[in-house]
């Protein structure tokens, strides 16, 4: 039985402005906690940076003072404008190139466009994000497809006006009136579309202090999916008004397919230190890869975390079914570098393409192949992890 962990607390406003002078500039370290994992070795092997390309502006605010003291070997290059950087976006040829791009390179700008845009599918709304881009290199991954496949992390330094913005839409919503799938009481705020928060908090306080404003809005709830885990995270006070989604596929599709992210075995396993932590914690199944033995596989996957999750994980759980969606340039990009990955997810005798708003070719699963897929996943989770209800599937 899914049982909401939150209160709601209908009838506060949420608070005023959420300041400069309230942006975090370290964690907040309990007295027992030992070092930081962004300090470890495991932390660097994901991220060390050597070379941040900055707007003027953001260089100058606080936050990006803050990013540039915490790597202060790196190169420091002006630009104008974090959206057009030939030399780091567009990059199709040479994965190797994109990766230590990736872990090497960080881009600061400010975020221009604060749009709070409806959703209803995994959240309500989708917040102006904090970053964009990731340091992980999944093969199937939309995210690239607007800046280009070298797309390292662009960290948003105007995370004031950001949190700003938030603040004044969360209190125009005012209550939840109705119960929805996105949640039952709260107005949920996706945080992370196009980045990852767990490995943005190596860098930055943004992620820390998107989680310290929401556990002060009564209303809303914010949200975000990761394949990473940070530790640090678990050193906030989130009071159950971040949901954090560990996105999970068979540990074979994994190695195969979510390159550079944390092993499937370590997400699951941390879900019960985050639950205790004071988030809520869902999980996103996605993608479904149709492949020989899928079904299997995630049988065996949910029979796994029906296994070894701790009882308060699946008192609050809830997940998301997402279908494989692919893209025609990305095909060809995969097959330079991981042609074993497109074997998998490039499967021309069980998808369709559909032309997308930028004009390139994006692929799905046919509708009768996806609706019977849905539906045996559907099945397996009521076999093997009862417990868990699905959000929405699609
Ligand atoms: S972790 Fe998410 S954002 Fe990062 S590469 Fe993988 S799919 Fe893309």
């Amino acid at each position: 039985m899914h049982t909401p962990r939150t209160s709601g607390r209908p009838d506060r406003a949420p608070d005023a402005l959420f300041g400069l002078d309230e942006l975090s500039t370290e964690p907040r370290i309990p007295s027992h906690a030992g070092p930081l994992f962004r300090d470890s070795e495991q932390a660097r092997r994901m991220l060390s940076v050597r070379e941040i390309h900055a707007e003027p502006a953001a260089a100058a605010s606080p936050r990006g003072e803050q990013i540039l003291a915490r790597f202060p070997d790196a190169d420091v290059f002006p630009i104008s404008s974090h959206w057009r950087i030939p030399e780091l976006h567009g990059n199709k040829g040479n994965a190797e190139r994109w990766v230590r791009i990736k872990s090497t390179v960080l881009v600061l700008g400010e975020k221009k466009t604060l749009t709070v845009r409806p959703n209803g599918r995994s959240a309500d709304w989708i917040a102006p994000g904090a970053a964009n881009g990731c340091a992980m290199a999944c093969a199937y991954c939309y995210v690239p497809r607007r800046k280009g496949y070298a797309n390292p992390i662009t960290v948003f330094t105007n995370i004031d006006r950001i949190i700003a913005r938030l603040t004044r839409h969360v209190a125009d919503q005012g209550p939840k009136s109705a119960p929805n799938q996105c949640d039952p009481s709260a107005w949920v705020y996706d945080i992370g579309e196009n980045n990852d928060c767990s490995v943005d908090a190596l860098i930055s306080e943004n992620t820390a202090d998107l989680v310290r404003a929401f556990a002060r809005w009564h209303t809303a709830k914010a949200s975000f999916a990761t394949k990473f885990v940070n530790p640090d995270l678990l050193l906030l006070e989130p009071r159950a008004r971040t949901r954090i989604r560990f996105s999970l596929m068979p540990p074979d599709d994994s190695r195969l397919l979510d390159i550079r992210t944390s092993p499937v075995e370590q997400r699951i396993a941390a879900a019960g230190d985050f639950v205790e932590a004071g988030y809520e914690v869902h999980f996103n199944l996605s993608p479904v890869v149709i492949r020989p033995g899928w079904e299997q596989a995630w049988a065996q996957l949910l029979q796994h975390m029906d296994d070894v999750l701790p009882r308060t994980v699946k008192e609050q759980a809830a997940a998301e079914v997402i279908m494989l969606t692919h893209n025609r340039d990305l095909h060809d990009v995969n097959m330079a570098w991981h042609p074993r990955a497109e074997d998998a997810i490039w499967r021309p005798d069980l998808q369709q393409a559909k032309r997308s708003e930028n004009g390139s070719w994006n692929v799905r699963y046919r509708n009768t192949t996806k609706a019977a897929a849905v539906e045996t996943v559907r099945r397996l989770v009521r076999t093997h992890a009862p417990w868990l209800p699905i959000r929405y599937a699609f």
